[in-house]
C-alpha cells in the first residue's frame, strides 16, 4: 500500500517497538493498517448428486472451475453475499444451508467460508464474470482444471462425507496450487 485511507499522506513500512511484524503505518494521523485477511464466502450448492460449478471468466484463474464465491461487500451479512453470489456467478436460486467448511488460504491472505445450499431447481447459466455454469455429478468433476486449490479440497471432502454418510464440518490450511 502506498497512502493512507484517512489522511492521504504517503505511509511507509515501520518495525514498531513490541510488534512482531512491521506495519504499514501513516505519519500523518499515526493510524497503523493491519492487511489481515479478506473473507471471502462460496457455496456448494448441491441438486441430487450434482454439485454447482462455474467456469470462471475473469482472473485469476480464467477458464478453470470454482464454486460460486465472492468477496463479502462491506456491511452485507455472510449468508447473504453467498446467495448473491450463486445468482451472479451462475444465474441460480439457492437456498442456503450451513457454513461446511472454513479455510486459510495465506498466499491470497484470505479466509474463505464455504456455506451448503440447495439448488431450487436446475436453472443455471452463465452470469457476467463466468463463461459456464453446470451441474456436476462425481465422476464427472473436472478435477484438473479446478481455479483454486481450495475447490478440490472442499469437493474431496464433500464426496467422502457423502460416502461415509455423515457430513461433517471441516477446517484446512490451503498451500498455494
Ligand atoms: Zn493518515
Amino acid at each position: 500500500m502506498n497512502y493512507c485511507s484517512e489522511c492521504g499522506s504517503r505511509v511507509a513500512l515501520q518495525d514498531r517497538p513490541g510488534d512482531r511484524a512491521p506495519r504499514y503505518a501513516c505519519p500523518g494521523c499515526r493510524k497503523i493498517f493491519y492487511l489481515s485477511p479478506r473473507l471471502v464466502v462460496a457455496c456448494l450448492a448441491i441438486r441430487e448428486r450434482g454439485v454447482l460449478l462455474c467456469r470462471r471468466g475473469v482472473q485469476p484463474g480464467y477458464g478453470l472451475w470454482t464454486l460460486p464465491c465472492g468477496f463479502i461487500e462491506k456491511g452485507e451479512p455472510a449468508s447473504r453475499a453467498a446467495v448473491r453470489e450463486a445468482l451472479e456467478e451462475a444465474q441460480a436460486t439457492i437456498e442456503l444451508g450451513r457454513p461446511y467448511a472454513l479455510f486459510h488460504i495465506p498466499h491470497a491472505n484470505q479466509m474463505q467460508v464455504v456455506f451448503l445450499a440447495e439448488l431450487a431447481d436446475s436453472a443455471c447459466a452463465a452470469g457476467s464474470e463466468t463463461l459456464e455454469a453446470r451441474l456436476f455429478e462425481e465422476a464427472e468433476i473436472p478435477w484438473g482444471e479446478l481455479a483454486f486449490a481450495s475447490t478440490g479440497v472442499v469437493l474431496r471432502q464433500y464426496f467422502g462425507d457423502l460416502r461415509s454418510g455423515r457430513l461433517g464440518f471441516h477446517f484446512a490450511d490451503i498451500a498455494q496450487l
